[in-house]
């Protein structure tokens, strides 16, 4: 890729404190997002995904601590002031949450909520002008505008869910974060709901950055993939490349737990991982893997493996990738 990136993600560390512990929910990570590209993260749940996407906005509870670097459109997000923030997070990135019944406010008609930061954010658009956006905007995410009156209970689950991305889209953001915006959904609804977001990023540019656990979805909408385990990234390369030919035990695991769309055999395949990824602030000595994976030898109790070149334009993080011959 050339030219500056749009997001540049350089070594964050993310550490959540309470009263009797810290906890380091992204260690080290980095990356870039060039402008119109996906990137999928994957990992089971509390790896550290949605921190990590809720620290590109600084999303964060106060008293959590943000080290490294974080780069949007070329600004230091971490220096940002607050009211520099609260534009950014409208008019240059945005997010999509998941649990679309939460994010909206249940007394308050969807045309009200999507024009909101329209109105606060760019405020040369008059009323009338926002409403006519607000019906565009549904019609853009695949809604009848006239359900701009609706409140968000007269409307389905993937219904709702369309109409955060509608907002999120309302001023014109060229990063979407998708938090696992398609998980709470059925598999149709799902579908519906992924080729939407791929047609807004062939036919607007959008780059996105796009989280779920289940890795089969993000080969759909991502160009690469990253596959966080315990705060890390423990592998990355194209999405489909990595899908089919998993270089780490873990992405191989995650490949093969869950089910591809539209193959109903592959639903019943086992996922073969025992137990759970472990607690950030109590990781076991060496891989952090180590402790569920079949392939485990005595080194991976000892060294924690860095990400290392497993093939052109792929890394991973394992003691048993050979690095190819040059
Ligand atoms: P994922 O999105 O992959 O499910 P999270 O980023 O939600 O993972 O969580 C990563 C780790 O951080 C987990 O151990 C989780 O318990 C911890 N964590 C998340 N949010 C908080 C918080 N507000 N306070 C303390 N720990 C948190």
């Amino acid at each position: 890729m050339s030219g500056a990136p749009l997001l540049h993600i350089d070594d964050l560390w993310v550490r959540y404190r309470t009263a009797t512990r810290e906890i380091p929910a992204v260690q080290g990570v980095s990356f870039d997002l060039y402008r119109g590209g996906s990137i999928g993260l994957a990992g089971e749940s509390g790896c550290g995904k949605s921190t990590l996407a809720n620290a590109i906005l600084r999303l964060l509870p106060k008293e959590t601590e943000v080290d490294g670097r974080i780069e949007l459109e070329g600004e230091d997000v971490l220096a940002m002031k607050p009211g520099r923030l609260r534009a950014v997070r409208w008019t240059s990135a945005s997010i999509v949450f998941q649990g679309a019944l939460h994010a909206l406010n249940p007394v308050q008609r969807i045309s009200k909520q999507i024009a909101e930061p329209m109105l606060l954010h760019r405020t040369e658009t008059s009323k009338g002008a926002a409403i006519r956006r607000v019906r565009d905007l549904l019609e853009k995410v695949g809604l009848p505008g006239d359900r701009a009156d609706s409140y968000p209970h007269q409307l389905s689950g993937g219904q709702r869910q369309r109409v955060l991305i509608a907002m999120a889209l309302a001023c014109d953001p060229h990063l979407l974060i998708a938090d696992e915006p398609t998980t709470a959904l059925d598999v149709m609804v799902q579908a519906q709901v992924l080729t939407l977001l791929a047609d807004l990023r062939r036919e607007h540019g959008l780059s996105m950055l796009f989280i779920t656990h289940d890795l089969s979805v993000l080969t759909d909408v991502c160009d690469e993939l990253l596959v966080m385990y315990a705060g890390r990234v423990v592998e990355e390369g194209p999405a489909h490349e990595l899908f089919r030919s998993a270089r780490h035990p873990y992405t191989r695991a995650l490949a093969a737990a869950f089910p591809t769309i539209g193959d109903p055999s592959s639903r019943m395949r086992p996922s073969g991982l025992p137990g759970d990824p472990p607690d950030p602030a109590h990781l076991p000595d060496g891989c952090a893997f180590h402790p569920r994976c079949a392939l485990a030898i005595d080194a991976c109790r000892i060294d924690r493996p860095e990400l290392r070149v497993a093939a052109p334009g792929r890394r991973a993080a394992c003691v048993l990738v050979e690095e190819p011959v040059r």
